[in-house]
């Protein structure tokens, strides 16, 4: 499971979450309600943060053209 660094353009504070692939990045800061900025982590961080980026999109791309599939011969049976 990937770590997301975030932080707060409200309070400043930056903090790192563990969040599984599929969830929603966070956009609201939780003490103060301010607005969520998505950091890039440091190098070694990134080389493998690729990897699950391409992962990770290939797979959300795959999954959307199944799910279009789906949907499509769901219209079509109904
Ligand atoms: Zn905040």
């Amino acid at each position: 499971m990937p770590i997301y660094e975030y932080k707060c353009k409200g309070c400043g504070k930056q903090f790192e979450v563990w969040q599984k692939i599929t969830e929603e990045p966070l956009k609201v800061c939780k003490d103060c309600g301010g607005e969520l900025i998505k950091l890039i982590s440091e190098s070694g961080f990134i080389l493998k943060g690729t990897g699950w980026y391409v992962t990770d999109y290939a797979r959300k791309e795959m999954e959307k053209k199944e799910k279009q599939k789906k949907e499509k011969e769901s219209v079509e049976k109904n």
